[in-house]
């Protein structure tokens, strides 16, 4: 399965996801990658119906998961009562198909032993 990548500034070290075309933090534009992963707080999210025939599903659930680095990135909540301020996992999977070609993407999924 692939791995979601988030990105670090070279210069200042500041971690984004996804990748900006220059460092929010101090405009630099140098980055290494490193994989996305570890625990996230849930800090919000929404659930979408009405969506292109690119998803086969009824609805989605898109969720803002914070790290402990204050790195925020919005992903797919794998979760079916997501609350606020729940503890959650970086996983990858499938996030919508194109021309039949399953896309991988970054999701969240309730913590083990949350
Ligand atoms: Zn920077």
């Amino acid at each position: 399965m692939n791995k979601v990548e988030g990105f670090i500034c070279r210069s200042c070290k500041t971690r984004t996801y996804p990748r900006h075309r220059r460092c929010p933090t101090c405009g630099g534009e140098d980055f290494e990658s490193f994989d996305l992963g570890g625990r996230v707080r849930l800090l919000t999210f929404t659930r979408i119906y009405m969506l292109s025939l690119a998803f086969h599903e009824r609805f989605i659930t898109l969720g803002i998961g914070e790290f402990e680095d204050g790195l925020r990135a919005l992903g797919k909540l794998l979760v079916d009562e997501p609350k606020v301020g729940m503890e959650l996992e970086v996983v990858t999977g499938v996030v919508k198909m194109e021309n039949g070609i399953p896309i991988q993407g970054l999701c969240f999924k309730e913590a083990a032993g949350a």
